[in-house]
């Protein structure tokens, strides 16, 4: 039987080289290994039953599970093995290459940040070792605590610059810290040559997702839905290039289950700069060949788009141009690959 060139299958959607930019390292902890993580560490969470601890109904739930999951991650080793384990599940179930990977210091009051990153720098050289999946880091800002706390956090991270730690982001309820509090932080993030990333416009109207950009000066916005709500806003963050990594299953959290009301199809229609993420991937049991798959498959997308949604970030990542062009050409020599795997199997070719 002819494959049908024109309708992305659910096995090439998860096969496609994947790159994303929003995905939390604490919201990567299988709940498995969130509750052996806590005994190990005397952390007490809400229950002990890792088919219970992810279950939750509202974003504030969610969020204090997300809390309660930093706080059993203690020591340099949880972050090795936890920046490991995410790393590889992704590429073997969703042929993730690239990932720009956000972490929320504030939230392990145990750890100073060198130790921390020691951690993450095992665990990320390990996976690329091990499966070539290449991995930077987002150092993320908790909005719910204060811009003080922010502004030291990000003397921190300038105090011990690495490679891998590409930029700032921001994260947590955006009902709590307006991107105008913040903006101290992301001046002295941007003067260090940092890049510059926001959680914004999720639940947050399009004035949040302005704020972010006028203000802070970002680059991307993870989320980024209210955005629709603005032409103006729209016309503006095409022309300037910025992009919206965005999210499907955590996406359905926030529209009752109801994919039709997910706003990524119309953001692409739009013109804009779109990626597809995992966000906290076990936490809405997803992973990111999955998020491809769901959005995909309700997008009606054909083969030739949904590869160039795999590509689309690629332009925005935080990478030296080398780097950038490296990242095209293994993912163009990736898409040729599937594509004449596929048709060299269909026999009426
Ligand atoms: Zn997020």
């Amino acid at each position: 039987m002819a494959h049908d060139r024109s309708v992305a299958s659910p096995e090439y959607l998860r096969a496609l080289p994947k790159a994303e930019f929003h995905c939390h390292l604490e919201g990567s902890v299988p709940a498995t290994t969130a509750v052996s993580l806590a005994r190990r560490n005397g952390v007490k969470l809400r229950t002990a039953d890792p088919d219970v601890l992810y279950q939750f109904d509202t974003f504030e739930e969610f969020l204090d599970v997300y809390v309660a999951v930093s706080a059993a991650m203690t020591t340099p080793r949880d972050f090795a093995e936890v920046a490991y384990d995410c790393l590889t599940d992704a590429q073997r179930t969703g042929n993730l290459r690239y990932r720009e990977m956000s972490f929320n210091p504030t939230n392990h009051p145990s750890l100073t940040y060198p130790q921390m990153l020691e951690g993450l720098l095992d665990g990320l050289r390990s996976a690329q070792a091990d499966t070539g999946v290449e991995c930077r880091l987002i150092v993320a800002i908790n909005r719910e605590q204060s811009p003080s706390v922010a502004r030291d956090l990000v003397a921190d991270v300038i105090a011990h610059r690495c490679d891998e730690v590409v930029a700032i982001g921001i994260d947590h309820n955006e009902r709590a810290g307006a991107p105008a509090e913040f903006v101290e932080a992301y001046r002295a993030a941007a003067a260090a040559g940092l890049h510059r990333t926001a959680h914004a416009g999720e639940r947050g109207d399009s004035q949040e997702v302005r704020d972010s950009i006028e203000l802070l000066g970002v680059e991307r916005i993870d989320h980024g839905y209210a955005v629709l709500s603005d032409p103006d806003l729209v016309t503006s963050a095409r022309s300037e290039g910025i992009h919206f990594a965005t999210c499907w299953s955590t996406g359905l959290l926030h529209h009752g289950g109801d994919p039709a009301a997910i706003e990524i199809g119309p953001m692409i229609a739009a013109g804009l700069s779109v990626s597809i993420n995992s966000d906290d991937p076990p936490m809405f049991n997803t992973d990111i060949g999955t998020e491809f798959v769901l959005a995909g498959q309700s997008l009606s997308l054909t083969r030739d788009q949904a590869a160039d949604l795999a590509r689309a970030g690629l332009d925005s990542a935080f990478v030296d141009d080398t780097d950038r062009s490296r990242l095209h050409k293994v993912f163009a020599a990736e898409i040729e690959r599937l594509d004449r795997e596929l048709d060299g199997h269909d026999p009426t070719d």
